[in-house]
C-alpha cells in the first residue's frame, strides 16, 4: 500500500532486525507498548515478572537494569523507582498499616525518618527509634511490622551488629529492610552474610550513588529474594504509578560496567585520606567503619569480608572550631565541592551539626561539628593537599 508522506513518516518501513548485537543493550522508550494481537492483550498477567503492558510497568531496558541490580545485591527480584527516597517510600507504603510499629535506626537516612514521622501522624503508625550500636534498644512488640537497617549508617557511619539485629527481627517476625546504598551490594551480600548465611528480607538502594556514578541521574531500587514480598511491592508499584525513564535506566546500565572498579578505588582512596585526617590536630575524631576506634568496627569486619568500605569519611572537629570556622574550612576547599550525595567522580563535602540531628544520646561521639567527605575519583594525594590548604586557611578558634 502506498501512503501519504505524513503517514509513511510515522509508519516507517524499516524495522530493526530481530537480533543485532551491540555493546550496550538497545534502549526502549515507551508509554504505549504495542500488543501483537488481542490474544496477547487478553492473555497477559500483571503478576508476570516481566509485564510488557504499559510503560509504567517496565520495558526491556528497565528490566535489564533491574535484573542486574538484583544480581549485584544477591537478590532475585527488583523494582525500580525514580529516586532512592521513592524506593524507601514504596516499602513503607506497601508494608505499614494503621496501628503497626516500625523500628528505625537513629542514624538512618534522614528523609526516611521524616517520611515515617509523616506516616506516624497521619496513619497512626508508631515509629520507634533504636540505637544502631545497642541491640538492646530494639525491643519489638507484637505490633512490630518492619525494621529499617542501614550499614554503615548515614553521616556518622556506625556499623550495626547486623547479624544479631536480623536474627532478633526474624525471631519476632519483623520484616527486615536494609538501606544498602553504602555497601551497594559490593561490600557485603545482604542476602547471604555471616557464618549462618543470614539474609534481610528487602534492600533498597539509591542507584543515584554508586550505580549511576555520574552525579547526574536519580534512581532507586527495591530488591528481594521473596516472590511473595516482590508481588506485594509490584502491585503497590503499579498502583502508585512509580515509573522511571528508559533514558535514565540506560544511563545507569552503562555505568554498571565500571561500578565495582570505581567502588574499590573510592574505598581505597577514602582509606588514604582517612589515615591522613587522623593526624590533623584540628580533628578530634574520625568516623569510618574500617577505623578500629569507630563504633561497630568489629561488626564491619565480621560482615564485610572483602574489607571494603565505600568512599565516605566523616570527621568531628574540636569543639573550639565553631560554625564560622567550619564554614570557612568548607568554603576554602577547591577540589571538594559543597553538595549532597556521593558516588560520583567529583569529591564532595558537607557539614552537619549533630546536636540537631539525633534523638538518642551519642556517648560514642565527641562534641564538635561534623564534616563528611565523599571521596571521588581524583588522586587522593591531591585531595589531601586540598584539605591541608583549607585547614591552613580556616579561621583560627578564638583564644579562650
Ligand atoms: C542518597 C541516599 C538515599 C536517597 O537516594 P535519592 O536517590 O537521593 O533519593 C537513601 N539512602 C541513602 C543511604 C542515601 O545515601
Amino acid at each position: 500500500m502506498k501512503y501519504d508522506p505524513q503517514t509513511a513518516l510515522i509508519h516507517a518501513p524499516r524495522k530493526a532486525p530481530q537480533y543485532i548485537e551491540t555493546v550496550q543493550p538497545p534502549l526502549f522508550r515507551a508509554s504505549t507498548i504495542i500488543f501483537k494481537n488481542t490474544s496477547a492483550l487478553f492473555d497477559r498477567h500483571w503478576t508476570d515478572d516481566y509485564d510488557y503492558s504499559y510503560g509504567t510497568h517496565g520495558t526491556p531496558t528497565t528490566y535489564t537494569l533491574g535484573d542486574n541490580i538484583a544480581q549485584i545485591e544477591g537478590g532475585d527480584y527488583c523494582l525500580l523507582a525514580p529516586s532512592g527516597l521513592s524506593a524507601i517510600n514504596l516499602v513503607n507504603s506497601c508494608f505499614l498499616s494503621h496501628g503497626d510499629e516500625v523500628w528505625v535506626a537513629d542514624n538512618i537516612y534522614g528523609p526516611n525518618m521524616e517520611h515515617l514521622r509523616n506516616l506516624e501522624t497521619r496513619y497512626n503508625i508508631l515509629v520507634k527509634v533504636y540505637n544502631p550500636i545497642d541491640i538492646n534498644s530494639f525491643q519489638p512488640s507484637d505490633k512490630a511490622k518492619l525494621i529499617w537497617l542501614e550499614a554503615a549508617g548515614s553521616v556518622t557511619l556506625e556499623f550495626p551488629d547486623l547479624i544479631n539485629f536480623v536474627k532478633k527481627a526474624k525471631e519476632a517476625k519483623v520484616l527486615t529492610a536494609l538501606d544498602n546504598t553504602w555497601g551497594a551490594g559490593l561490600a557485603f551480600n545482604a542476602f547471604d552474610f555471616g557464618e549462618e548465611h543470614l539474609s534481610v528480607d528487602l534492600t533498597i538502594h539509591a542507584l543515584t550513588k554508586y550505580p549511576s556514578g555520574g552525579g547526574d541521574v536519580l534512581m532507586g531500587s527495591v530488591v528481594t529474594q521473596n516472590k511473595n514480598l516482590h508481588h506485594q511491592l509490584f502491585r503497590m508499584h503499579a498502583l502508585q504509578g512509580i515509573a522511571i525513564s528508559g533514558d535514565d535506566a540506560a544511563l545507569v546500565q552503562r555505568s554498571l560496567a565500571s561500578m565495582k572498579i570505581r567502588y574499590q578505588q573510592q574505598s581505597q582512596s577514602a582509606l588514604t585520606v582517612l589515615q591522613w585526617l587522623k593526624l590533623q590536630e584540628q580533628i578530634i575524631q574520625v568516623l569510618h567503619p574500617a577505623d578500629e576506634h569507630s563504633a561497630g568496627h568489629e561488626y564491619w569486619k565480621e560482615v564485610c569480608e572483602t574489607k571494603q568500605s565505600a568512599g565516605l569519611v566523616s570527621v568531628i572537629f574540636k569543639p573550639e572550631y565553631d560554625m564560622t570556622a567550619i564554614r570557612s574550612f568548607c568554603d576554602n576547599l577547591s577540589l571538594f565541592k559543597l553538595g549532597f550525595s556521593w558516588g560520583g567522580p567529583i569529591s564532595l563535602v558537607m557539614l552537619y551539626n549533630l546536636s540537631e540531628m539525633r534523638r538518642l544520646p551519642q556517648q560514642h561521639l565527641q562534641h564538635g561539628l561534623l564534616v563528611r567527605f565523599c571521596i571521588g575519583l581524583e588522586k587522593p594525594e591531591d585531595l589531601i593537599q586540598d584539605i591541608a590548604n583549607a585547614l591552613e586557611k580556616m579561621n583560627k578558634p578564638q583564644s579562650q
